[in-house]
């Protein structure tokens, strides 16, 4: 089912094991593990119908959280003549998009989902050697990867050890898999398809 901001969900949202009832409509099904949400109402579990279906949104649970000043930013500067009300109020509805329409991802510490374009990125999957090499448009990851860091993560970044040290040679296809890591590198694309953004982390 297609996700704004996730693109692969088979792969990489956090799911429950089996089938579960889904906390919304009780149905048996699939669901994301309701453990991997933020907020102050667990939940058990909720199926990819009502997650789509926007069910979160009249409770406060949620999945990530947007760098939300950042996309104020870019919306102002995309339209300055709007008044900061206006675009404080459309950025409110944006994020409320990502962080109550969006499947709950694995990340070892908690930091702001990206912008780019306006709009937030959509979560690619965990980065690698092998994924930058394949994206960069002239076959050279290393430079291409120090191009892409979001600026939440610019001045903390030694590149040449992160690719040495940090980044897996080969790519991560799993949720199983990332997991296994201890620096994550968490690689987004913008909705244009124009701007590829990385942050990282340590467990
Ligand atoms: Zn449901």
């Amino acid at each position: 089912m297609p996700f704004k901001y996730l693109l692969h969900p088979e792969r990489f949202a956090v799911w429950a094991d089996g089938q579960t009832p889904c906390h919304f409509c009780a149905q048996e099904k699939h669901c994301f593990d309701g453990k991997a949400f933020q907020g102050s109402e667990p939940i058990t579990a909720i199926c990819e119908e009502c997650l789509l279906a926007g069910k979160l949104r009249d409770v406060d649970t949620y999945a990530g959280e947007g760098d939300i000043e950042e996309l104020q930013r870019q919306l102002q500067e995309r339209k300055p003549d709007k008044s900061v009300k206006a675009v404080s109020k459309k950025a409110g509805e944006i994020t409320d998009d990502l962080e109550r329409t969006t499947p709950p991802i694995f990340t070892h510490q908690n930091w702001y989902w990206p912008c780019a374009g306006s709009d937030y990125c959509a979560f690619l999957g965990y980065g690698s050697k092998s994924l930058f090499n394949r994206l960069a448009p002239d076959g050279d990851g290393l430079d291409f990867f120090l191009n892409t860091l979001y600026y939440t993560v610019e001045d903390l970044s030694d590149v040449d050890e992160l690719w040495e040290e940090s980044l897996p040679a080969l790519p991560i296809t799993s949720l199983a898999a990332a997991k296994e890591f201890e620096t994550l590198f968490y690689v987004f694309v913008s909705q244009k398809k124009d701007k590829v953004v990385t942050v990282w982390d340590r467990r």
